[in-house]
């Protein structure tokens, strides 16, 4: 089955995670038609380099034409207007897809643009690193990895199922949600960590020249691990803030209060408050290694 799940897929972004994909594509359905669409002619070049694709177009309409797996890839501010134009191109029974971090805003945006008899399956491979570009991709990036898909009420089943085969082929553990709850749960585990670390690493490069530099050097005290988050693709987290706005503010109210309560812990040098927070945060930590997604 893995050979003929798509005969022509094209990818509409080919950067950390679209060229991820695609080697998942070359190492496992090596018949499979790749067409990879991107804006830059640097982008497509490094494609044509590392030969992950046997098309490249800096055309998105080029690109959908006659596909049977459309896979929207790149920041989400890109995705209405990339809907809207490869809409009159989508050959009829091609399924459309997308990597999307947000889910709500990604159906809002794409499902009314495309045409009847184009199924749409969103979803969000809950794996990648904090650098971008094809040339960082790597197809091992998705194993044992979860991969939300958010489908559609009365969706198709089979382009729901092909979907899934998919993500299993890149060795995902696949599960479905409505799209509001993937963005509650996203908002807690990717958006709201994210949100701190751009916030740490930025107060610390405000600090005077001295204390900065000792920042740096001393950074192995848990800074350094802000560092690797908040090093994360500007224009990629800007969309994820855009779009997933009231489940961002409302888990930042409760950790602004958690973090009050905590403050006033130490003020008032209440150690065994902080000490049973942090006991149940090791907890955590604990769970997440067991369940192997450390
Ligand atoms: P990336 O490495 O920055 O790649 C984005 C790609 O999209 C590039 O190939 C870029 O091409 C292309 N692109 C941008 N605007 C375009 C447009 N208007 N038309 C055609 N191509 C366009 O980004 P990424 O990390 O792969 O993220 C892509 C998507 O995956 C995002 O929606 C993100 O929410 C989701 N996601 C990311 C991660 C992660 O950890 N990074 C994890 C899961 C899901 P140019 O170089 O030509 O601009």
């Amino acid at each position: 089955m893995a050979e003929m799940l798509f005969e022509r897929v094209a990818l509409i972004g080919i950067g950390l995670i679209g060229s991820s994909l695609a080697r998942v594509l070359r190492r496992d359905s090596p018949k499979t038609h790749i067409v990879a669409c991107a804006r830059r002619v640097e982008t497509l070049d490094a494609v044509r380099r590392l030969k992950i694709a046997d098309e490249t177009t800096d055309d998105p309409v080029a690109a959908v034409r006659g596909a049977d797996l459309v896979v929207l890839a790149t920041p989400l501010s890109a995705y209405a207007g990339l809907a809207t134009r490869i809409a009159p191109a989508l050959k009829p029974g091609a399924i459309v897809t997308d990597v999307g971090s947000v889910k709500e805003a990604v159906i809002r945006d794409v499902a009314p643009a495309l045409p009847k008899g184009v199924h749409f399956v969103p979803g969000h491979p809950v794996a990648g690193t904090e650098h971008s570009g094809p040339e960082a991709g790597f197809a091992e990036m998705f194993h044992d990895r979860w991969c939300i898909l958010t489908p559609l009420p009365g969706g198709d089943p089979l382009a729901l199922a092909k979907v899934k085969a998919l993500w299993e082929l890149a060795q995902m553990k696949v599960v479905e949600m409505p799209a509001e709850h993937h963005d509650r749960v996203l908002a807690v585990t990717s958006h709201l960590p994210h949100l701190i670390a751009y916030t740490i690493v930025g107060t610390a490069s405000a600090l005077g020249d001295d204390l900065k530099s000792e920042v740096i050097a001393y950074s192995a005290g848990g800074f350094r691990d802000f560092t690797r988050i908040a090093a994360s693709d500007p224009v990629m987290w800007r969309d994820i803030f855009m779009n997933n706005r009231e489940a961002v503010l409302d888990i930042l109210q409760r950790f602004s209060e958690d973090l009050t309560a905590l403050q006033r812990a130490i003020r008032r040098g209440e150690g065994d408050t902080l000490e049973k927070r942090f006991t149940e945060t090791r907890a955590i930590r604990r769970s997440i290694i067991e369940a192997k997604q450390a």
